[in-house]
């Protein structure tokens, strides 16, 4: 693992900015890795997949630190709108999630009371303050099916009302159809008119 400031720096060049979310993304992930005692997330690729509970910028920096890509099936967004994130160890199925403490806020204001706005304050406390300050820790059991792990896609069928390929066991069985979760009435769309 590489120190908090590397990460840090990799995280402002990767992103064009620094925040008080990528130091607790950085930090909730090298914690995640020291419980589960991976030393080197990047060259243990296939250990290890990650579960983040937020599309801000901890997340990013979480990817960032472990390694764990959307793109390779190691990252899985959630979206409960938290801080946290849990990490699995796919060698000793351990798992550990890690999440914000809601009063680290408070406790991050004043500490710096020399800069300049709030979010700098944040950023430099996060920095410094102890793990136990920052975060909860929990052991936890997370149900996994092989489809919903990295490597080749177990399974592909095709939606019977759109004609849509699904991957991994995605598809539902609606009155003797496979269809896909959008035509089985989970759509987050709506379509207005086929561009064609
Ligand atoms: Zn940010
Ligand atoms: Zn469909």
């Amino acid at each position: 693992m590489k120190s908090l400031e590397e990460y840090l720096l990799l995280a402002a060049q990767d992103y064009g900015h620094m925040c008080p979310g990528q130091v607790l993304g950085v930090r909730m992930a090298m914690l995640g890795l020291r419980k589960l005692g991976i030393d080197e997330p990047v060259q243990q690729r296939k250990r290890l997949l990650t579960f983040v509970e937020i599309d801000r910028c901890a997340t990013d920096a979480v990817s960032l630190v472990t390694g764990c890509r959307l793109g390779k099936r190691s990252l899985k967004y959630l979206d409960y709108g938290k801080v946290a994130a849990t990490f699995v160890d796919l060698e000793t199925h351990r798992a550990v999630r890690v999440a914000a403490r809601d009063d680290a806020r408070a406790k991050a204001k004043g500490m710096f009371p020399g800069l300049a706005d709030l979010s700098q304050q944040q950023l430099e406390a996060y920095k410094v303050m102890g793990d136990a300050d920052l975060f909860t820790v929990h052991w936890v059991r997370v149900k996994l099916t092989p489809e919903d792990l990295p490597g080749r896609p177990r399974s592909r069928v095709t939606c019977e009302q759109c004609g849509e390929g699904i991957n991994d066991g995605r598809d539902q069985r609606v009155e003797g159809r496979i269809l896909c979760r959008n035509c089985a009435g989970e759509s987050y769309y709506e379509i207005v008119t086929s561009d064609e």
